[in-house]
């Protein structure tokens, strides 16, 4: 491996004083100095995530630099930065996101028998792979909403529900891969169809992020609306008598348990085309594939482990139950996400 450029060097050296310190040190031992740290630009901000990279550093010896931000400032600065970031992995939520970066060229090949062996094969790719699940749900109120109209994605263009839908922008990651599903099940024309349904039902135009939606839902300003499944655990688990009680009024639904299934997004990573320590990377990515890893990841945003059969003890997620999750392999999903946001924008779901 060759050692990184001047720039490079110089970026990474922004990035923390005692890294560079380390750095300088190691100068002279190019190989031992590219597994001695490792820098991560991380879209999840979690407090268990503490515990998730002290482990890692325990376990390896390798120092972790982390740049939080919001996943879509962490994407354009990795485009601005190109071969001279110093990121070695991006850490970020959707698998719109994802395929973004990936389009964009950031990522790299992963090779490893490790995460082939414990990650399922839907819920990676050759260059990203996911960590976490969570689903696209719907909520809707109890008192003025039947459960039987809402039993599917589809139910909700239903013109049944006129002036009864809460929804966050078509443009969202959220929705675009969520009609990236609905395009690989039911084709485009379909999909388009269904926006143009949704869009006649809105109670008001789009605005605010899933839990604006869930309390606007149990405020009676509309009836029903989608919601990622781990804001419904976080507004259960809240120490705040107030959610708790939008979550009362709220009935909870895993669509389409009759067809193909509720759709699943995830939490994921790659490994950065031009990472100065892809070594390291490689063995963080294995590592958040291990059990205990795997339950730190998942639970610290009340989401489910990537990795089959893992026990989670997480009383939302519990209470929330069991379902039938779209097995629909991410790679297929990401396919189609152009295609969803051409047919929202058709549609005029802005
Ligand atoms: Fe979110």
């Amino acid at each position: 491996m060759q050692a990184p450029s001047t720039s490079r060097r110089h970026a990474f050296k922004t990035l923390s004083v005692v890294a560079a310190a380390i750095w300088s040190t190691c100068a002279s031992l190019p190989a031992l100095a590219q597994d001695q740290v490792l820098n991560i630009y991380s879209a999840r901000h979690y407090q268990t995530d503490e515990a998730l990279y002290s482990n890692f550093t325990k376990q390896t010896g390798i120092k972790i630099n982390r740049i939080d931000g919001k996943e879509d400032e962490l994407l354009e600065r990795l485009r601005n930065e190109g071969a001279n970031t110093p990121a070695d992995i991006l850490i970020t939520v959707d698998a719109t996101r994802l395929e973004m970066a990936d389009r964009a060229g950031l990522f790299r090949k992963i090779d490893s028998k490790v995460l082939n062996a414990r990650i399922p094969a839907n819920l990676r790719t050759d260059t990203w792979v996911a960590f976490s699940t969570r689903a696209r749900v719907i909520a809707y109120n109890k008192r003025t909403i039947k459960r039987e109209w809402v039993q599917t994605y589809d139910d909700l263009a239903d013109p049944r529900l006129k002036n009864q839908l809460c929804v966050r922008s078509g443009a969202h990651p959220y929705n675009l891969s969520l009609g990236a599903a609905m395009i690989a099940h039911e084709g485009e024309a379909r999909t388009e169809a269904w926006a143009k349904g949704l869009v006649a039902n809105f109670a008001r135009d789009p605005k605010g992020g899933d839990i604006d939606q869930l309390r606007a839902v149990a405020a009676g300003e509309c009836g029903v609306t989608i919601s990622n499944s781990y804001y419904v655990a976080r507004l259960m688990r809240s120490n705040k008598p107030e959610d708790r009680k939008t979550m009362e009024s709220l009935g909870l639904v895993w669509p389409n348990q009759q067809t193909w299934g509720t759709h699943i997004n995830v939490s994921g990573a790659g490994i950065i085309k031009a990472a100065p320590h892809p070594e390291a990377a490689l063995k963080f990515m294995e590592y958040l594939a291990s059990d205990s890893a795997q339950i730190y990841f998942a639970d610290g945003n009340n989401e489910w482990p990537a990795v089959a059969n893992l026990k989670v003890d997480n009383p939302a997620l519990k209470t929330m139950g069991t379902f039938k999750a779209d097995a629909l392999p991410v790679e297929s999903l990401a396919k189609s996400i152009a295609a969803a946001q051409k047919a929202f924008d058709r549609a005029g779901w802005r």
